[in-house]
């Protein structure tokens, strides 16, 4: 179902921490190996090829019963330096991981310099990607990446609230070209002050029509985005779209329209069956200010403290903006 002669990779695609451009070229198995019931763990070092073998127990039965129609195969699992640059990697910066399909080969690769707090929903991500059956296959790959974060996010657990918060403003900011915050709010502590923030950034915004059409695209289509920032919001946006539909609505509809023919499920019936009007703006800031409450903005001022260098690009880690802001006190 996926390119034979190239490696297909389908990727982890919020990046944490920098999205730094660029990645190894070389597509290799590291020396130390670990048995796990879901598969074999190769790493440069025994230990961490004994602990994401532990890993993989853990997080592989949670994976099977969250997500119908999985095949579930023994996953080949590498703990690498750097996922291989196989397929129009120098765009798509630094991947968490990445699953890959050669032929008859797959495989998943993980950074061996992931937080401990997201190896589980890394390696979750990318199960759902090397798991997904026949049954799955009218999914856009846009949504498939969705589906892999809701079940990744639910085994990891939440994200921090500042996590939480700099994806608000990554997505915002590239929805609305402009955010401003609290202004004229009553203090979010007693003992805080009134005060108002305005970011603008030097970017060019991603229209809902854009956000439609690439959530539409198929494997090469998706992958051709030679903007990483796109890459990222496009992939938190599907996230967003997935928190209102259910994974077996997903699934009724991937297999409706497999019985109908279709190559894949028309992104208009994902959103109407989550109830979503994609081409309204305020529908997707809408879905963004679900996920920005009182902890992101008590995040948010935390950061405001710091002195962000705001005209350096990736001023707000993980996110390569170039940014302005005008703050007021
Ligand atoms: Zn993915």
């Amino acid at each position: 179902m996926w390119g034979s002669m190239t490696a297909t990779p389908r990727f982890s695609p919020w990046i944490p921490p920098l999205l730094l451009l660029g990645s190894c070229a070389v597509t290799r198995v590291p020396p130390h190996a670990a048995a796990s019931r879901f598969g074999s763990v190769h790493a440069a070092d025994p230990a961490v090829a004994s602990e994401y073998a532990r890993i993989l127990d853990e997080v592989g039965p949670v994976v099977a019963r969250a997500v119908p129609g999985l095949v579930i195969e023994p996953v080949d699992l590498r703990v690498v330096n750097g996922i291989s640059d196989t397929y129009h990697m120098e765009t798509q910066g630094q991947f968490a991981g990445a699953t890959f399909e050669r032929g008859s080969d797959k495989w998943v690769e993980l950074r061996s310099d992931l937080d401990p707090a997201a190896r589980r929903g890394v390696l979750a991500h990318e199960l759902v990607h090397r798991w997904l059956g026949p049954a799955w296959t009218s999914l856009p790959p846009a949504f498939e990446d969705g589906l892999a974060d809701v079940i990744g996010d639910a085994i990891r657990g939440e994200d921090t609230p500042r996590d939480r918060m700099r994806s608000f403003v990554a997505c915002w900011l590239t929805l609305n070209g402009t955010l401003t915050l609290d202004q004229n709010a009553a203090p979010i502590d007693p003992d805080e002050a009134k005060f108002a923030i305005t970011f603008r950034a030097d970017i060019q915004r991603l229209k809902p029509a854009e956000i439609v059409d690439t959530m539409g695209r198929d494997l090469v289509g998706y992958h051709s985005i030679d903007d990483p920032r796109r890459f990222a919001v496009v992939a938190v946006l599907s996230r967003r779209v997935m928190s209102h539909l259910s994974v077996d609505k997903l699934f009724e509809l991937c297999q409706d329209a497999a019985a109908e023919g279709l190559v894949r499920v028309p992104v208009q019936r994902i959103f109407a069956a989550a109830g979503l009007d994609p081409l309204d703006v305020g529908m997707w800031n809408g879905l963004l200010l679900e996920t920005y409450g009182l902890e992101e903005q008590r995040a948010f001022r935390q950061e405001v403290d710091v002195p962000w260098d705001l005209a350096k690009p990736g001023g707000i880690e993980g996110v390569s903006f170039h940014l302005q802001a005008t703050v007021e006190f």
